[in-house]
């Protein structure tokens, strides 16, 4: 049994609003795994045995999340003067094509994943691209670095180039064997990933329920209600429900383990229906700037909702989450 006390500035987070900082402070593990965290001096006394490491002032705290990125667009960041849909078929969905090189992924993603831990990141939740492999090749990666990263392979059979694009069939079994390969190994969590209402057709919407109705403790991500151009396509594509949210909720994919990405656009109707589905909001204020989607209204809450933030590159513009809650507050 090895114990080792770091000291520092500690601060740390007990719940959504309150929190502890010990501004001479230590924290203290026992096999690599946090025991506990306090005030120096008494940790100290209560740990002779200690082996200890000093940071000075510099602060200790639990690592960052961010709760919607892509991986496979760091190389689309602040590509130029397009909203959302211009810009997933002019940038997104060709840098997405070399991902079918599993190479592409596993440099890719240990890239991202340094860059990550560089800003403070340590759990994410990361879109994959179609292919399964750059799915495998992320987990991979962040095996190897013990970080504890979400992550799916994007489900797409319709308005996407054909070479990206799947089945309803493909994207159900492909999914189902990545649930198998990698769900709760070690710090790995699956996602089902359809991108959004857009880009699957019904049948493919009605495997995404399936998959997670079949595995009840995996999570699911997508984009709702970004920008005005994609609301009014989805209620061209889907006529016969009630609006974007109704969608999902037709195919099952609402509930507490449900992330939705930017909601921008989402009435107080809307919010009451996450409120009681226990669904969640990832809030991107840098893409909602970079895209010109709009502003996200975090105090505008009729009806209780979790929000989360999240850099959402490659619409987004940093992988830092103080850069990105610092846009949240420009907001
Ligand atoms: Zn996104």
């Amino acid at each position: 049994m090895s114990i080792k006390i770091h000291t520092g500035q500690i601060l740390h987070f007990l719940s959504a609003v309150t929190h502890e900082y010990f501004p001479s402070g230590a924290l203290v593990t026992e096999d690599g795994k946090v025991v506990t965290c306090g005030d120096k001096e008494s940790l100290l006394a209560r740990y002779p045995q200690a082996d200890i490491t000093d940071h000075g002032e510099r602060l200790i705290m639990p690592g960052m999340i961010d709760s919607h990125v892509h991986y496979p667009q760091l190389d689309v960041i602040a590509s130029y003067g397009e909203q959302l849909l211009d810009w997933l078929n002019n940038y997104t969905f060709p840098a997405e094509n070399a991902f079918k090189d599993p190479e592409t992924g596993r440099s890719t993603a240990q890239f991202f994943l340094n860059e990550l831990l560089k800003n403070g990141t340590t759990t994410a939740m990361v879109y994959g691209t179609v292919h399964p492999q750059s799915v495998d090749a992320f987990f991979e990666q962040s095996s190897a670095l013990n970080t504890r990263m979400l992550c799916g392979k994007v489900m797409m059979d319709r308005n996407a180039p054909e070479y990206l694009c799947d089945t309803a069939e493909s994207s159900q079994t492909d999914s189902q064997a990545l649930i198998d390969r990698w769900h709760k190994k070690g710090r790995q969590l699956y996602v089902v990933t359809p991108r959004f209402a857009i880009t699957s057709t019904p049948e493919q919407l009605t495997a995404a329920g399936q998959l997670l109705k079949d595995n009840p403790d995996v999570y699911l991500q997508t984009h709702l209600a970004e920008n005005k151009a994609e609301i009014a396509f989805v209620e061209e594509l889907f006529p016969e429900r009630k609006g974007y949210l109704d969608v999902y909720a037709h195919y099952g994919l609402l509930g507490p383990r449900s992330t939705f990405g930017h909601c921008v656009h989402l009435d107080d109707q809307d919010l009451k229906i996450m409120s009681d589905t226990g669904s969640r909001i990832a809030f991107c204020p840098t893409s909602n700037l970079f895209l010109g989607s709009g502003l996200f209204r975090l105090h505008h809450q009729p009806s209780p909702v979790s929000v989360s933030i999240a850099s959402d590159v490659g619409g987004g513009t940093s992988l830092s989450m103080l850069v990105t809650m610092a846009e949240a507050y420009k907001v």
